[in-house]
């Protein structure tokens, strides 16, 4: 074999290393992601169950998960106060000309009689 031809083999055999790495690493990329998507159906399938537990024994929980639905409990009254919290800024009107804040269905500021 003169040397072109052992260039030219080199050079092909390199390629075909190449071609074979891509080819694993393509492969290693669709079962990692293959793995990542039973990962997430199991944490789907666990949360189900989460909401299914909490819907049915909110009120009588097991003492094993008494400290999670207490927690969802406790978040979801914090959720409710923070909504009704947005609510009521949101029928809260600001005086023009003083900036006090009133109730939105004020007619006149009760700090500064300046009509709203
Ligand atoms: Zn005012």
């Amino acid at each position: 074999m003169g040397f072109f031809d052992t260039v030219v083999d080199t050079v092909t055999n390199a390629g075909r290393e190449v071609g074979d790495k891509a080819k694993e690493i393509a492969e290693t990329t669709k079962i990692k992601n293959e793995i990542a998507a039973e990962k997430r159906k199991i944490k789907e399938e666990y949360e189900k169950i989460g909401r299914l537990y909490v819907k049915e024994f909110k009120d009588r929980p097991n003492p094993l998960f008494a400290e999670s639905v207490n927690k969802i409990a406790a978040s979801e009254k914090l959720i409710a106060d923070k909504e009704a919290e947005l609510d009521d800024a949101k029928v809260f009107k600001v005086c023009p000309n003083c900036g006090a804040g009133m109730s939105a269905d004020s007619k006149y500021c009760s700090k500064c009689g300046q009509e709203v």
